[in-house]
């Protein structure tokens, strides 16, 4: 791990902050239409989707709740482990309601998955999936989100909650990181 700062081990920025504030704002009045007649409970994948998550709650208009779940399938790594952990469940009962899983990005599909299958034994009324980003070559399309801001290529991405080995999720844009950090 060669980790210094964000100028050094940034390759390019790949979404500024005025473009990632555009989006979501987009997605946030998007999901308000949609769930007009509803209080959806909004469910965070920690830790990745934190900042995208407090972002998009805010662009979003109507009543609302907050809740959180933990996985990872990464640990310290730039490649998923391919198996999924769980470390934290839901607060709420989510029985009858509708949710809306905020997820940070979309790689192999595998978290999505596995919550996918969680949540189908909960007797849920409705389920949507909303991820920043979008992974698109990296697993089969039946396992996209419902909802997302932007499609990528299959690189190695960090910042706007997104991390590596726990570093980098503060800046505030989303860079490519150079292969040299983590190689
Ligand atoms: P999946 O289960 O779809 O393979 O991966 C999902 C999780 O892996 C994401 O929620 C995210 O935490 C992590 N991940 C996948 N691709 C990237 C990436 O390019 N950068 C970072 N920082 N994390 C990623």
């Amino acid at each position: 791990m060669n980790i210094t700062t964000a100028e050094n081990d940034i390759e390019y920025i790949m979404f500024s902050e005025e473009r990632i504030k555009k989006r979501v704002a987009e997605l946030g009045e998007e999901l308000t239409e949609m769930y007009k007649d509803s209080v959806p409970i909004f469910g965070c994948v920690l830790k990745g989707a934190s900042v995208f998550y407090t972002d998009l709650v805010r662009s979003y208009k109507g009543p609302m709740f907050m809740d959180f779940i933990s996985v990872s399938s990464y640990g310290q790594a730039a490649k998923s482990s391919g198996t999924v952990s769980f470390k934290k469940d839901f607060d709420n009962d989510l029985k009858g309601k509708d949710v809306i899983i905020v997820e940070d990005i979309v790689d192999s599909g595998l978290t999505l998955k596995y919550l996918k299958e969680l949540l189908r034994q909960r007797d849920i009324k409705s389920v949507r999936t909303i991820a920043l980003l979008n992974k698109y070559e990296c697993h089969p399309q039946e396992l996209d989100t419902d909802l997302f801001g932007f499609k990528i290529e299959n690189q190695f991405v960090v910042g706007y909650g997104l991390d590596y080995a726990g570093y980098y999720r503060n800046l505030p844009y989303i860079g490519v990181l150079k292969k040299s950090v983590y190689e």
